[in-house]
């Protein structure tokens, strides 16, 4: 993991930003319908947020294997798996496995294969790399940072206790 530091995100930044984690792939006119901007705003936004080193990158191979098996259609489908059944009649299974092992062993107990395949990953996914940082304790941000409103400005912590440093650093948060 690298730790480049990310600039602050504006608040429509960081909206996208929360919306594109939950799907990467979104196109711009979605993510403009999502949170109620304009398209070319929506376009304005994955760009800075691109330059500002938010990384839009492929799924990573997380090191299983797949095993596209067609039989017939009798053929019981191993707990799992998914199936399809085919125009010809067949049955298509697709079967994972953490190595390759695995996935011999769950192709010995299909029977009545006719071919098979192996696969090392699904490809066209994307997920979003942020690197946000903590604003008190300066630690990566894993996973949904906890937002703190001061003023104009947005600050991110990594957990409830740094949340409550950094209120503390900042003085009273203002009253509502
Ligand atoms: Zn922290």
């Amino acid at each position: 993991m690298d730790d480049q530091k990310i600039e602050r995100l504006t608040n429509d930044e960081y909206r996208a930003l929360e919306a594109l984690m939950q799907d990467g792939r979104m196109s711009a006119t979605e993510l403009s319908r999502r949170i109620g901007v304009s398209r070319a705003t929506a376009s304005r936004l994955i760009e800075s947020l691109k330059k500002k080193g938010i990384a839009f990158v492929p799924r990573f191979y997380d090191g299983s294997l797949y095993a596209f098996v067609v039989s017939t259609r009798s053929t019981p489908v191993p707990e799992g798996a998914e199936a399809y059944d085919l125009i010809d009649g067949n049955r298509l299974m697709v079967v994972k496995g953490a190595d390759i092992h695995e996935i011999e062993q769950a192709l010995s107990n299909i029977p009545n294969k006719s071919s098979y395949l192996i696969g090392t990953g699904k490809v066209g996914e994307k997920v979003i790399k942020a690197n946000l940082v903590c604003d008190f304790c300066g630690g990566p941000i894993q996973g949904t940072p906890v937002l703190f409103k001061k003023g104009r400005r947005t600050y991110y912590a990594c957990c409830q206790n740094c949340l409550q440093g950094l209120k503390k650093k900042l003085g009273r948060p203002e009253s509502n």
